[in-house]
C-alpha cells in the first residue's frame, strides 16, 4: 500500500536524490516531472514530498524542507545559466526557461545587480535555445544547459555569481511537504535514499552519457564537484539570504527555512494578522498561506480597509473607471458541458444557435449609439466553426463598426487550434491580424486541477489555460484575469488561482485587470454552491487586491453580486465597475441579471465617494473624471 507520495524532478542532478527512494521507502510511490509541475503537486495535494524549486516553497508559505538534503551548489553551477551571443549587461530581452521559479527569481537578482532589465519572454523549455540572437539571450535549466555548454560566447552561471555576490552557497531545490505531512522518520528514509544514490553517482553520470552524447567525465565531474546535495547551515544560510533579498526586490513573500521536525518552528507564535494586514497593506508580497490566512481569520471590516488602503496608493485619483461595452455570445453550441453552466446546447439540439451577421449587426450598431468602445465577444466550443469563419467575421466586425475586440476565452482558442490541428500561437496570430486586440479572462474558473475535474471534466487544465495567456501576452494582446468560486473550491485553492495568475504577471505584465465573481447556482447548473454570498465576494476581492501587488486593476463584479454590492466593492479593493452590461447571457442563463446603464453607474461611483471616468480595454481615460 502506498502511504507517501513521492513527486520529483527528473533532471540528471536530482537523480540521486531520487534513483534510490524505491529502496529506501518501499511503500511510496514515486512520480517525476518538471519542477514546476512537481511544485504544482505539492500545491493541490497530489503529493506529499517533493523535490520541487525553493522559490515555489516560498510561494506557497506553508512548506517544510527536508533536513539535510538539497540541490545546491558552492561556486559554479553549470546548468542553470543565461546565455547570449552580447555581453550579458547589455541584452534587452531574456527567454525564460519556466521551468525553475527559483532560477527565474535568481536571474532576475542577478540581472539587476548588473544594472540591467531586460524584458523577460517566457517559454517553454523546447522552445528557449532558438532565440539567442543579437540583444536576445536565454535563460537555459537543468539538462538543457548541459547540452548547451561552450556552445554561446557569453555566459552567466547562475550559481557562481551568486557565490561571487554573497560568499554562500546557492539551493535550487529541496525536499519540501506541507506542514505535517511527513515525520522526521520518512524524512530520515530521504536521506537513505540521497545516502545511497550518491554511491550510484558513476553509474548515474555513465547512463546520461550514453543516452545524451554529452561527454562522461564532464557529467562525473558535475554531479561530484558542481552539485552539492547537503542543506546544512552554510546552505541554510544562502536560502534565507536568498528569500531576504527576493523579498526585497517583492519577488518573493517574505519567507524563512523551516525544516521537518524543528522543534522550535513548532512551537513558534503565527504572525498576528494585524501585523499581516499592515504588511499587506504597504503592498508587500503575500504568499498563499498568508493570503488564506487574512481570508479565513481578518474581520470583513480589516480585510477591507486594507484592500482599500492599496486602492488608494495604486490609484490616488480618486478615480473609479468603467466601459461601455457590450457581450455578445455568438453561439451557444458547445462540447464541453461544464455542470456550473446552464447556458450551452449540445451539438444538434433544437435550442442550439450561432448568430447571424444581421443579428450581430445589430447588437454592434447599438453598442456604437450608446457611445460604447468594444464588443466582448465570447461562446460555447462549437466544432462547426472553423478558424476562418472567426477570420472573416473578424475582419468584417472591423471593418463595419468602430469598436475593439475583445474576444475568444483560452478555451476557445485552444478548441480553435484542435479542431484545425494548429498550434496555440498560430491560432492566436491569425485571430490578432483578423482583427482581435485582447484576450478576455472567461473559463479560468479555479486554476485548480482538482476542482476543475470536478465541475468542468473536459475543460482545459490550468497550465494549458495559463498558456494561452502566456502566449497572446507575447503577441502583445492584453488580457483580464478573472476567477469563479464557490463550487468545490477551498479557501487554499482560491489562493493558489490567485498565485499562479500573479506569477504569470510577473513573467509577462499583460493582465490588465482581475474580477472575480462567485458560482450562481439556478436551473440548469449540476453542482451545489459553496462559500457564495456577499460577504464571501466582499473577502474574496479584498484578498485578491491583496495578493495583486503586480496587477494595477480590481474590477467589482456588480453583474453577478447587484449594484449595491458592486458600490460597497469599491471600498474592498476595486478601481473599475465594469461594463454597462447590454446582456450576460452565461450568467443570466443561471438567474442572474442585473441592468444599470451609464448614468447609473456613474451615479454609484459618485456615491462611493470617486470620481467617474469611462475606458477603453487598457483602462485609458476616455472621458475627464468630474
Ligand atoms: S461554460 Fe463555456 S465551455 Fe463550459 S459548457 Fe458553458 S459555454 Fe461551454
Amino acid at each position: 500500500m502506498v502511504t507517501v507520495r513521492v513527486a520529483a524532478v527528473g533532471y540528471l542532478n536530482a537523480r540521486p536524490l531520487w534513483d534510490k527512494v524505491p529502496v529506501a521507502m518501499p511503500e511510496a510511490s514515486l512520480s517525476l516531472a518538471s519542477p514546476r509541475e512537481v511544485a504544482r503537486q505539492l500545491a493541490e495535494d497530489e503529493a506529499d514530498v517533493a523535490l520541487m524549486p525553493v522559490a515555489a516553497a516560498a510561494a506557497f508559505g506553508d512548506v517544510e524542507m527536508v533536513p539535510g538534503i538539497a540541490i545546491g551548489a558552492r561556486g559554479p553551477v553549470r546548468s542553470v545559466v543565461i546565455v547570449s551571443q552580447e555581453p550579458i549587461a547589455s541584452l534587452s530581452e531574456i527567454a525564460l526557461d519556466l521551468s525553475s521559479r527559483t532560477s527565474v527569481v535568481l536571474g532576475r537578482l542577478l540581472l539587476r545587480r548588473l544594472g540591467t532589465a531586460p524584458k523577460f519572454l517566457g517559454m517553454e523549455p523546447g522552445e528557449i535555445a532558438s532565440q539567442v540572437a543579437g540583444s536576445r539571450g536565454a535563460l537555459i535549466i537543468g539538462d538543457a544547459a548541459l547540452a548547451l555548454e561552450n556552445k554561446f560566447p557569453h555566459v552567466l552561471d547562475l550559481g557562481q555569481a551568486w557565490f561571487e555576490w554573497t560568499g554562500l552557497p546557492f539551493v535550487f531545490a529541496a525536499w519540501c511537504a506541507r506542514e505535517g505531512r511527513i515525520d522526521r522518520a520518512q524524512a530520515s528514509l530521504l536521506a537513505r535514499a540521497k545516502e545511497l544514490g550518491l554511491e550510484e553517482r558513476g553509474r548515474l553520470a555513465a547512463e546520461y552519457a550514453q543516452a545524451s552524447g554529452l561527454d562522461a567525465a564532464s557529467l562525473q565531474s558535475y554531479l561530484h564537484q558542481s552539485i552539492r546535495y547537503d542543506l546544512g547551515d552554510a546552505e541554510r544560510a544562502g536560502l534565507e539570504r536568498f528569500f531576504l533579498e527576493a523579498n526585497r526586490e517583492n519577488l518573493l513573500p517574505r519567507a524563512k527555512v523551516r525544516l521537518v521536525g524543528d522543534a522550535s518552528a513548532q512551537v513558534a507564535v503565527p504572525e498576528a494578522i494585524d501585523s499581516l494586514l499592515s504588511r499587506a497593506s504597504q503592498g508587500e508580497r503575500l504568499s498563499a498561506a498568508e493570503g488564506e490566512r487574512l481570508f479565513t481569520e481578518a474581520s470583513l471590516h480589516e480585510v477591507g480597509a486594507a484592500a482599500d488602503a492599496v486602492r488608494a496608493r495604486k490609484h490616488p485619483e480618486g478615480v473609479v473607471t468603467y466601459i461601455v461595452d457590450r457581450n455578445i455570445n455568438y453561439t451557444n453550441v458547445c462540447t464541453t458541458s461544464c455542470r456550473f453552466c446552464a447556458f450551452y446546447r449540445p451539438v444538434g439540439h433544437a435550442e442550439g444557435y450561432v448568430l447571424s451577421r444581421e443579428v450581430l449587426a445589430e447588437k454592434m450598431q447599438e453598442v456604437v449609439d450608446a457611445g460604447g468602445v468594444q464588443i466582448l465577444l465570447q461562446g460555447g466550443l462549437n466544432p462547426n466553426l472553423r478558424i476562418e469563419w472567426y477570420e472573416d467575421l473578424f475582419r468584417w466586425m472591423k471593418q463595419t463598426f468602430p469598436l475593439g475586440l475583445h474576444a475568444l476565452s483560452p478555451e476557445e482558442i485552444i478548441h480553435i487550434g484542435e479542431i484545425e490541428n494548429l498550434p496555440v500561437e498560430t491560432v492566436l496570430s491569425r485571430l490578432h491580424a483578423a482583427g482581435l486586440d485582447s484576450v478576455p479572462g472567461g473559463g479560468a474558473e479555479i486554476l485548480v486541477d482538482r476542482v476543475r475535474k470536478v465541475i468542468a471534466k473536459t475543460k482545459c487544465r490550468s497550465e494549458a489555460w495559463l498558456s494561452v495567456m502566456r502566449v497572446a501576452h507575447r503577441l502583445g494582446l492584453r488580457s483580464s484575469a478573472t476567477m469563479m468560486y464557490g463550487t468545490t473550491d477551498t479557501p487554499r485553492d482560491r489562493m493558489l488561482h490567485l498565485l499562479k495568475l500573479r506569477e504569470l504577471q510577473d513573467e509577462t505584465g499583460g493582465f490588465t485587470a482581475f474580477f472575480c465573481w462567485d458560482y450562481q447556482h439556478e436551473q440548469g447548473t449540476h453542482i451545489l454552491p459553496s462559500q457564495t454570498g456577499t460577504e464571501h465576494y466582499l473577502r474574496m476581492q479584498a484578498v485578491a487586491r491583496l495578493m495583486f501587488d503586480n496587477v494595477d486593476h480590481v474590477g467589482a463584479s456588480w453583474v453577478t453580486q447587484g449594484p449595491d454590492v458592486g458600490q460597497v466593492a469599491l471600498r474592498f479593493g476595486a478601481d473599475d465597475f465594469g461594463s454597462v452590461m447590454f446582456e450576460e447571457n452565461v450568467v443570466s442563463s443561471a438567474g442572474t441579471t442585473f441592468r444599470i446603464d451609464a448614468a447609473a453607474i456613474e451615479g454609484r461611483i459618485r456615491e462611493a465617494g470617486f470620481r467617474p471616468a469611462r475606458r477603453n480595454v487598457k483602462y485609458d481615460w476616455l472621458t475627464v473624471p468630474e
